[in-house]
């Protein structure tokens, strides 16, 4: 693996919120780095920095210091408009709370990334379809996402996240709102749609019951990255 470019690199990141006496240090430095084809988990108490950390990774919050770069590229040197474009092609977006638009259907929720990409809303709307099939969901295209069980809107959000073919897919807390089947049925999806070609996946969670998903566990404490684990492909397990 060493040897592969990495998808996502990161040295020596700090980022605080607020300034002076009030300031929260959420990174101290973290050095991480995620490459193709690997699903890394980011694990660790609630406010440890996980959601910070992806979130300065995904070029949606700007660091105070140190490096991190996507594909060879810096977002945050980038203009506003061209850092919301290389996102917009790249990366792809799991919330915990799965923040569908309420009033558009499953279908129009799902071409959203394609239309915001500039897709005709005809192809656009062809693409969702088939990315809701592939997270088994045919046949619910017209349904707003307040007709669907949990599990079903997180994989609505799924395919939300995937109809583009982003290269990077970030995942906070996918599984926390759903019961343990859901959830384990959520991760199978993502990993079914990841593997193979050479797709970077990063979830944060503190659900331990998904971690056998990972190929690599990346604990994080206060800000820190503490260790690396890495589960070998044979005894991984499928919970
Ligand atoms: P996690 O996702 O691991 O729960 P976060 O990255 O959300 O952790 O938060 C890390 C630390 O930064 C916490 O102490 C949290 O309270 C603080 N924090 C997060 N977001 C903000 C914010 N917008 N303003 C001030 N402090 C914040
Ligand atoms: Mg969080």
């Amino acid at each position: 693996m060493a040897a592969r470019e990495p998808a996502v690199l990161c040295r020596g990141l700090i980022k605080s919120y607020g300034s002076g006496a009030t300031a929260v240090s959420a990174l101290r430095g973290v050095d991480i780095a995620a490459y193709p084809g690997e699903l890394l988990m980011l694990v660790g108490p609630s406010g440890c920095g996980k959601t910070t950390l992806i979130s300065v990774i995904a070029g949606i919050l700007e660091r105070d210091q140190g490096q991190c770069s996507l594909y060879g590229r810096d977002l945050q040197s980038m203009a506003e408009a061209e850092r919301v474009a290389f996102r917009g092609r790249n990366i792809g977006f799991v919330f915990q709370a799965f923040n569908l638009i309420p009033t558009l259907t499953v279908l129009e929720n799902v071409s959203i990334p394609l239309l915001i990409n500039k897709a005709g809303r005809t192809a656009a709307e062809e693409r969702a379809a088939l990315a809701l099939e592939r997270v088994g969901l045919a046949g619910r295209e017209g349904a707003l996402p307040g007709e669907l069980s949990g599990g079903q809107q997180q994989r609505v959000a799924i395919a939300r996240a995937l109809v583009h073919e982003p290269r990077l897919v970030v995942c906070d807390e996918p599984t926390s709102a759903l019961d343990h089947r859901t959830g384990a049925q959520v991760m199978e999806t993502l990993r079914a749609l990841c593997s193979g070609d050479g797709r970077t996946l990063i979830i944060v969670t503190h659900d331990s019951r998904i971690f056998g998903y990972a190929d690599r566990i990346a604990h994080m404490d206060d800000g820190r990255i503490e260790r690396i684990e890495e589960p070998s492909r044979q005894t991984r397990t499928t919970p």
